[in-house]
């Protein structure tokens, strides 16, 4: 049988890596010069198995008034005229109640379980560098009031199994020894003992190369136009360099996978939602970070990826904008000058900007269509990294006509009425 994947991000690497592995003709089109590039490209480094939730809460809307205030805002809405962007919010906010996160949290924990023990499986097969480590998050607290309200957080994380310690002052420096040197600018922490980091980038590159060595073919520098159907059914997909067919199809173009898939009526609510990153080398490893800090009040993640630092968060509305302006990694380079000082050198920052792929309800949109051979493995949001391998298993075996490991209820387009 052959397949072809549309989209060679961390999303297109997996399932063409699982497809491959068992026995598929694989054939991988990307518009870039090589895996990764777009938003698989210096993303936190957050395996977040713990923290998997949706964006859409109780109580966002309110934080999210407050977020735009800020001096370092974790949040940019800019005014457009886009009735795509302002459904997107409306529905974003839609979700914002007690019974759709938990709900959404289900669906996505479900994945995110899934791909770390898939995670695990595949390190066991192959070997892959990826600046990996198994240190969990810490959640930093810079208010009392934050770690009130981290109770919540608290009983969502013992009902869905998700292992955490409660840290004061001091157990925070026990687990990020650097933190000594900034004592005075938070109180406490909770720290997610499972989860694990490593560079997105670096792993797509490692696992196209093993992918490679079972025969996947990948063709960079090609760009896909629209797809050709015929009674329900792919024919082909249309590219700059002339149509490709195959057997099936699988759609992992990130946030541009509703503009192609809107050409054959398949409507989609993933928008891009903007965010920002710096990667610094160290300069003495006893300052700087061991794992990922997740400052509470900026939401910044900073992660220890190897002999460098990467630090990413913000959310700004501004539909397909990947400009990189002069300031804009301001916040990012404040949090980490901030809470690690002495750890890196902010001057030698590369900025990156990136474009998350958001459903209004957190959860990715994978598995069949109402098309017989295309599947969808994209809209991973927040958590395309963590989700990755779970994500590419369950959609390779469904490709291949098998059942896959979990259910793919409420997880398919079908549940906007697609
Ligand atoms: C600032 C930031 C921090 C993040 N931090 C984390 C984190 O810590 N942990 C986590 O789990 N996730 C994180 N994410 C999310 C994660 O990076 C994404 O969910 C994930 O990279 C999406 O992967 P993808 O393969 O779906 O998309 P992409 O990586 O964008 O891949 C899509 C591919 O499709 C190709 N493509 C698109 N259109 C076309 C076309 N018309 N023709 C040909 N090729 C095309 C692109 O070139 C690209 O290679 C973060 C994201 C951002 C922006």
């Amino acid at each position: 049988m052959k397949v072809i994947v549309l989209g060679a991000g961390v999303l297109g690497v997996t399932t063409a890596y699982y497809l491959a592995k068992q026995g598929a003709e694989v054939e991988v089109l990307d518009r870039q010069a090589g895996p990764g590039m777009e938003t698989s490209f210096a993303n936190a480094g957050e395996l977040s198995y713990g923290m998997t939730s949706p964006w859409a809460a109780p109580g966002i809307p309110m934080k999210a008034v407050k977020w735009l205030f800020m001096r370092h805002r974790p949040l940019f809405i800019w005014p457009l005229i886009s009735p795509t962007m302002w459904a997107w919010g409306i529905r974003m906010l839609s979700n914002c109640n007690a019974d759709s996160y938990k709900i959404n949290k289900g669906r996505m924990v479900r994945i995110s379980n899934y791909s770390r023990d898939q995670l695990t499986d595949l390190m066991r097969d192959v070997k892959l560098d990826f600046d990996q480590r198994e240190r969990g998050t810490l959640q930093l607290f810079r208010t009392e009031k934050q770690v009130k309200s981290s109770k919540a957080d608290q009983e969502v994380l013992a009902e869905y199994d998700s292992p955490f310690e409660v840290l004061d002052k001091d157990a925070c420096i026990a687990a990020e020894p650097a933190l000594a040197l900034v004592k005075k600018k938070f109180v406490g922490g909770l720290r997610l003992t499972a989860d694990r980091t490593g560079d997105c980038r670096m792993f797509t590159l490692a696992l196209a190369d093993k992918a490679a060595e079972l025969g996947v073919k990948f063709r960079y520098g090609v760009t896909i136009d629209k797809f050709t159907t015929e009674n329900g059914h792919i024919t082909g997909v249309h590219t700059d360099m002339g149509q490709e067919t195959a057997d099936k199809y699988v759609c992992c173009l990130g946030p541009y996978a509703p503009v192609l898939l809107k050409t054959i009526g398949i409507r989609l609510p993933i928008y891009p939602i903007k965010g920002y990153s710096i990667t610094l080398p160290v300069t003495d490893p006893d300052a700087a970070p061991q794992s990922t800090i997740m400052d509470e009040t900026h939401k910044v993640a900073i992660t220890r990826l190897g002999d460098r630092i990467r630090v990413a968060g913000q959310a700004e509305i501004i539909g397909y904008n990947k400009r990189l302006g002069a300031h804009a990694t301001d916040t990012v380079r404040y949090v980490v000058s901030d809470l690690f000082p002495k750890g890196g050198d902010v001057s030698r920052a590369e900025g990156w900007t990136g474009l998350r792929p958001m459903t209004p309800d957190g959860t990715p949109v994978i598995g069949p269509t109402r098309f017989d051979n295309l599947f969808l493995n994209t809209g991973h949001g927040t958590l395309g990294w963590t989700m990755a391998c779970g994500s590419g298993r369950a959609v390779a075996d469904a490709v291949l006509g098998k059942e896959p490991e979990i259910s793919f209820d409420g997880l398919t387009a079908a549940r906007y009425g697609q």
